[in-house]
């Protein structure tokens, strides 16, 4: 079992995602924690491999900025989202980023540009995140909540990045 953390600023779609991917085989949920987490099993494609992930998403702390090192101290992989129609919440996932690089180098930092079916709103390039993505060394989709465009392939890989660990 493997914990995937979301991490991001509030709207930027972090539970509207996770309800997106979990909600065919939905398993489980704890609220009382603080954190609700979500257990899902992905096949990867090819090798008919299990994954079992265990996806927490916040509870809406980061409104208030009050997310502590707990959340995310123990995860194998966190997915850091950014709305693609807001720079702003580009730069705080690239604090992000920073962030949990001081914290460990032992996850796998997955980043997610959300709600790429607002093309015309779009405010952070394809091309300036795939440099950054590329430079740090991240996955990087973009994805929609609302079309699926991208989730099972975001989970696909980071299932077979974990997988590579043991
Ligand atoms: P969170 O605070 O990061 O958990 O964000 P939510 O999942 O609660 O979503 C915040 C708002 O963005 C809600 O109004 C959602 O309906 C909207 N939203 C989330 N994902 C998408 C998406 O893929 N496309 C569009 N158009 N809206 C989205
Ligand atoms: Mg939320």
């Amino acid at each position: 079992m493997y914990k995937v953390v979301f991490l991001g600023d509030s709207l930027v779609g972090k539970t509207s995602l996770t309800l997106r991917f979990v909600q065919e085989v939905f398993r489980d949920v704890d609220t009382t924690v603080g954190a609700a987490f979500f257990t899902k099993t992905v096949v990867l494609e090819g090798s008919d491999k299990e994954v079992k992930l265990e996806i927490w998403d916040t509870a809406g702390q980061e409104r208030y900025r009050s997310l502590t090192p707990m959340y995310y101290r123990s995860a194998d992989c966190a997915i850091i989202c950014y709305d693609i129609t807001s720079q702003s919440s580009f730069s705080s996932a690239q604090q992000w980023v920073r962030e949990l690089r001081l914290v460990t180098e032992d996850i796998i930092v997955t980043l997610c540009g959300t709600k790429v079916d607002l093309e015309e709103d779009r405010e952070v390039e394809f091309e300036e995140s795939k440099r950054y993505a590329e430079d740090e060394g991240l996955i990087l989709f973009e994805t929609s909540a609302k079309t699926g465009e991208n989730v099972y392939k975001l989970f696909q890989a980071i299932a077979f990045e974990l997988s590579k660990k043991e």
